[in-house]
């Protein structure tokens, strides 16, 4: 073995790889959402938490949830990671941000990116609001919002996201 085989860590392999996704029904009725340019999230009837993308059930309670609720395209950041390193076959080129966006009125988080800020001033509790594509860009996936970028409104104190049960 050469030295500069001993410095390769990975090895490129082309392969190919076709996925079959079944959404099931709650992710169809959230994607089908989606590509009308709304965040629609589902309410438990027992505890009242609000799941975006809704799953079909709480898991708290182990019912169904079916009652919908639309929800702004806003909220804030739970938490986020700067990415610095590429990963094979992302076209995004770090450095770049993925944050945990916590919408106003729902009690989970989703991962999305976050951009329109230096990174050294990103933090959690920052206020976003999403960044559609154009329309005519939309389909049944949550890419159609490109990123989220901060708000001039005053950081949420996220201690107090919490979930408490009614
Ligand atoms: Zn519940």
């Amino acid at each position: 073995m050469n030295q500069e085989d001993k410095e390769k860590d990975y090895f490129e392999s082309p392969i190919h790889l076709e996925y079959q996704y079944t959404a099931g029904a709650a992710t169809t009725r959230f994607l089908n959402k989606v590509k009308e340019g709304k965040l629609v999230g589902q309410e438990c009837p027992k505890c009242k938490a609000v799941y975006v993308p809704p799953r079909g059930s709480c898991p708290r309670d182990g019912i169904a949830t079916n009652r919908e609720v639309e929800l702004v395209d806003q909220g804030c950041i739970e938490s986020f990671t700067i990415v610095h390193i590429p990963i094979p076959g992302n076209p995004i080129v770090p450095p770049y941000v993925c944050a945990m966006i916590r919408l106003d009125g729902a009690n989970i988080s989703f991962l999305h990116l976050v951009d329109g800020i230096k990174l050294t001033d990103i933090r959690i509790g920052m206020r976003v609001k999403a960044v559609w594509k154009p329309k005519s860009e939309w389909r049944h996936s949550l890419e159609n919002i490109k990123w989220f970028i901060p708000t001039d409104e005053p950081d949420v104190d996220v201690t107090k996201l919490r979930f408490k049960p009614e």
